[in-house]
């Protein structure tokens, strides 16, 4: 998503990283299946690299002859799934209204209202 409507009027943007206003969530119902594939996956990895057949787990892993570093490739197998298992939420900095993408794959958000004003930052520490 490059920019939402909120009701309000204001355009939210998403164009950069660490958005004060953005944040991201899994459902529960995923959650631990999300780990377990991930543990799995770097365990697969250091299994591979132990026994010395590290070029062919990678090679089978990113279909290429794909060369990386340790920290690299876990960040690479985190963020693979992480990518895929996650939604967008978007807080309107405007009004407090608060956007959740569907997770049907339509690219849609459903709007939340908060009940006190003003509204509070619900990303802020
Ligand atoms: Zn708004």
């Amino acid at each position: 998503m490059s920019m939402l409507g909120c009701s309000c009027g204001k355009t939210i943007y998403d164009n950069t990283d660490h958005l004060p206003y953005k944040g991201h969530a899994i459902a529960d119902t995923e959650w631990f299946e999300l780990f377990d594939r991930i543990s799995t996956e770097v365990a697969g990895y250091i299994r591979a690299r132990v026994a010395g057949t590290e070029r062919q787990w990678l090679s089978e892993y990113f279909r290429s002859d794909a060369t990386m570093d340790d920290t690299e490739l876990v960040h690479t197998i985190i963020t693979r799934h992480l990518l895929h298992a996650r939604i967008d939420i978007y807080q309107c900095p405007n009004c407090g209204r608060v956007h959740i993408e569907r997770r049907d794959g339509s690219r849609l958000f459903e709007r939340f209202t908060p009940d006190a004003a003003p509204h509070r930052d619900i990303f802020q520490k």
